[in-house]
């Protein structure tokens, strides 16, 4: 009957997407099933397979919605060459799409298949990140069989994105770990289980203090001391960092001002700042917020960033940046030289200092070496654009004689004190000068 067409035809539209015409996420888990089912039945192996647009939202942001869909459609017709009754597609959600491929008589065979959907999209030049979970050699569930394809298009794009990712067990591990050190993450930050330590840095040529940089601490109860290289990454996957860096900005700014009031204390504090952090819209109106409560001279204040941050919206980042400028605070740039650092951008983004990264420092062992080369040019290129230079990392005498020659302007490293607790910088600007060396050793 006509009205039966009507419901049918309904129906039909709820589980399409308009704009690729491929079955949509509602559609999927039904056909999934049943696909499980009949590849039980006939003993054979099957595969789902997530394929992810990588950087959809960059193309949104910067060239349009769009640009967008036509990127989408792109991939829809690389993947729509495969699309047979054993190779059902799916649009699973905004830039990802879902296979359900199945009706193959081995592993290899759907590896074969695979691949070459895969290189289908190389030929196309179009980056999309692939994770792939098999039927039965993985998991004989569902529900399993779609967390592990989800966790291998997580390791793909980790891993540099544009490329296929099969699920290995390894990655269900290192999943519950991260797992169990989100879960402590959030009680740390619930219990305020964080320290803040701090680094003095040191003009290289009068010896002054210069300021110092704040580096967080978590010792966790069970697990111990975990290193911040650990943690940081994994918050701001999490999106966690948030609120650890809510918490670091409102600890610096408050060890700021006790030394100011306590010591007349008129250095630099130096606090990192992460990319998902700045990105967030109320960046700016906290961070001045904090300013007016404590009530601290925003020039001694100063954010460092990394590369990384040019990654997104360069726009917006420069647009965040100037605003952060505006406030009075000072903008470094963290690890010079370990990412895609290139002259244009340096000198579009407005800065006061520049840190070059340790990985530098290390290996100028003596002045003519190639290393050593490099860093008196970086430092000289720097210096005629009006920047500060600290050199990050230095542990040995003669690399500050080095950095000294090439007219480097400030030290910070091991050699000169690590990063101590609040209690012993409070001791040393009190006038115990010897409380940053003397328990250097056990720190
Ligand atoms: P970073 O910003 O480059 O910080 C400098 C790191 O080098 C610190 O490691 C410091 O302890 C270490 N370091 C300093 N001098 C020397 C030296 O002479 N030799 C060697 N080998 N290392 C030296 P740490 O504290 O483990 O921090 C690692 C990274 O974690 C930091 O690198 C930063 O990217 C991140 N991080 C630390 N604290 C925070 C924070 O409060 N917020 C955010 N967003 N990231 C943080
Ligand atoms: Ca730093
Ligand atoms: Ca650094």
């Amino acid at each position: 009957t006509s009205e039966h067409q009507y419901y049918q035809k309904l129906k039909q539209s709820l589980v399409t997407d308009p704009l690729t015409g491929f079955m949509n996420r509602s559609g999927f888990t039904d056909a999934f099933g049943i696909t499980l089912d009949t590849t039980r039945f006939n003993h054979k192996y099957a595969a789902l397979l997530l394929v992810d647009i990588d950087n959809l939202q960059n193309v949104n942001d910067s060239r349009g919605v769009k640009e967008g869909d036509t990127l989408i459609l792109k991939v829809s017709d690389v993947l729509k060459q495969f699309q047979k009754e054993s190779v059902q597609i799916f649009r699973y959600g905004d830039d990802e799409f879902a296979l359900v491929i199945s009706n193959f008589d081995s592993t290899d065979s759907l590896i074969n298949f695979v691949d070459c959907i895969f290189e289908a999209f190389q030929i196309k030049q179009i980056g999309v990140s692939g994770g792939v979970s098999i039927f039965p050699e993985h998991s004989e569930q569902q529900e399993e069989l779609i967390r592990f394809a989800d966790m291998a298009v997580h390791y793909a794009k980790k891993n540099g994105k544009n490329n296929f990712v099969y699920f290995e067990l390894d990655m269900q591990r290192v999943f519950i770990q991260h797992l169990q050190l989100q879960t402590k993450m959030t009680t740390a930050i619930l219990e305020s289980n964080f320290k803040q330590y701090y680094q003095p840095q040191f003009d290289i040529r009068t010896s002054q203090l210069r300021g110092f940089e704040a580096l967080i601490r978590w010792t966790d109860t069970e697990l111990g001391d975990i290193a911040p290289s650990v943690f940081i990454p994994l918050a701001e996957e999490t999106g966690l960092i948030i609120a650890i860096g809510r918490w670091v900005l409102k600890t610096a700014i408050s060890t700021l001002k006790t030394w100011q009031e306590k010591y007349d204390f008129k250095g630099i504090m130096s606090v990192n700042v992460s990319p998902v952090q700045l990105r967030q819209d109320n960046f700016i109106p906290e961070l001045k917020e904090l300013i007016t409560v404590y009530q601290i001279d925003p020039s001694l204040l100063e954010i460092e960033i990394t590369e990384g941050i040019m990654i997104h919206n360069m726009n917006d980042t420069i647009e965040k940046l100037k605003d952060v400028k505006n406030l009075g605070l000072r903008v470094s740039l963290d690890d010079f030289g370990t990412g895609y650092s290139s002259l244009s951008y340096l000198q579009m983004l407005p800065l006061n200092t520049l840190k070059i990264d340790k990985s530098f420092i290390n290996n100028i062992t003596s002045s003519d070496g190639i290393q050593a080369n490099i860093t008196s040019s970086i430092i000289n290129m720097v210096e005629k654009m009006g920047l500060e230079t600290i050199a990050e990392g230095v542990e040995h005498p003669e690399q500050l004689d080095l950095l000294n020659k090439f007219n480097c302007n400030v030290v910070q490293g091991f050699l000169c004190g690590k990063p101590m607790p609040f209690a012993l910088c409070d001791a040393y600007l009190s006038g115990d000068k010897g409380a940053m060396l003397k328990n250097s050793k056990e720190l």
